[in-house]
């Protein structure tokens, strides 16, 4: 459904909302929201914020773009089953993880993997980047690939090296895998805002954010902060959230474990960002080091898998089975 009536909305222009004139759809495509859908889906306060437009305009905006777009209803159980028939699974490159997960990373879906520093997230965001560029046979999307970068931790030098043990040309690897550097956490807020402008350009399978909560903790210290952060995160995972329904993508994120538990939650394991990201991810994978490049990735609280744990194994060629 969501594939068909994205179809049906691309057709339609920002002008056939009822109530959009020329000046209006200015100020909306110059704020990034030049889609029906994009539009439909908004939250009021958020939109008239971005776009200058009043709330009161706004609010009937979306109403109506709501209505030509037909988001917001009910929809049947059947309907809901048609629309995961076009979910598609993302290879991670080790057979155990895939398993764990249920066959790969799910379209339509947040994936988070949360573990301390060294545990092993970036190197798998580098791996997931260069399998889906590699056809749907090789367990990939031949897609192009976003990655908001937030703690400078992106290297090509590990994409040409995770490539060529594919027997990829790594050079057509890099062209099609799209880093922007994040420096705070409202630009990272801005820059998943604008992946659905990349994605009229290039087909988009995969939007990763490494690292997911960085710039929000070391901005938002202390209690007095943390609704603000927690509110500013729910929003940006809505975000991202909404990209991978509108575009069948893999939504692939990183987080640490808090290391200060006086300002967190208390558990000096759990990752942050609390039920905001625990909420709005529908799978979390732990990892925890084991020896020798070995790490433990478990999967906790999935909506229809069994908890369980694997081993995989970091070396220079990539992500591979630990056992
Ligand atoms: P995180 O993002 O969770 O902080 P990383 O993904 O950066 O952690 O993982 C770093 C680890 O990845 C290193 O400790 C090392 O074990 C492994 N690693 C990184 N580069 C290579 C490489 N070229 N060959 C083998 N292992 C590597
Ligand atoms: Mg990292």
């Amino acid at each position: 459904m969501v594939e068909s009536k994205k179809a049906e909305t691309d057709k339609m222009s920002i002008e056939d909302i009822p109530g959009v004139g020329e000046a209006t759809a200015e100020k909306l495509r110059d704020s990034g929201y030049d889609d029906v859908m994009a539009i439909a889906v908004a939250a009021p306060k958020d939109l008239s914020e971005i776009t200058g437009i009043g709330e009161g305009a706004i609010i009937k905006i979306i109403a109506a773009a709501r209505k030509l777009a037909d988001v917001g209803n009910y929809e049947t159980g059947e309907e809901i089953l048609n629309r995961r028939k076009n979910v598609l699974k993302l290879t991670t490159g080790s057979k155990n993880l895939d398993n764990l997960l249920g066959g790969g990373l799910e379209t339509q879906t947040i994936t988070e993997f949360f573990g301390e520093f060294g545990s092993g997230k970036t190197q798998i965001m580098h791996q997931i980047a260069v399998n889906a560029t590699t056809s749907e046979s090789d367990g990939g999307f031949n897609s192009d690939v976003l990655i908001i970068d937030t703690e400078n931790t992106f290297r090509p030098e590990r994409i040409v090296q995770m490539s060529r043990a594919k027997n990829l040309d790594s050079d057509e690897v890099l062209k099609r895998i799209h880093v922007a550097r994040a420096f705070n956490s409202h630009h990272q807020i801005l820059l998943a805002e604008k992946a659905s402008q990349m994605a009229k350009d290039f087909n988009i399978r995969l939007l990763i954010v490494d690292s997911l909560t960085s710039h929000f903790r070391s901005e938002y210290m202390g209690r007095g902060s943390l609704s603000e952060r927690q509110q500013l995160l729910n929003r940006h995972m809505h975000d991202l959230l909404r990209f991978g329904m509108l575009q069948n993508a893999v939504i692939a994120v990183t987080n640490q474990v808090a290391a200060r538990p006086d300002v967190f939650f208390g558990d000096p394991t759990a990752p942050i960002g609390g039920n905001i990201v625990g909420h709005t991810a529908t799978f979390r994978i732990y990892l925890r080091k084991g020896k020798a490049g070995k790490r433990i990735a478990r999967l906790i609280d999935s909506p229809y898998l069994p908890e369980g744990e694997t081993v995989i194994q970091l070396s220079e060629e990539g992500i591979l089975d630990g056992i």
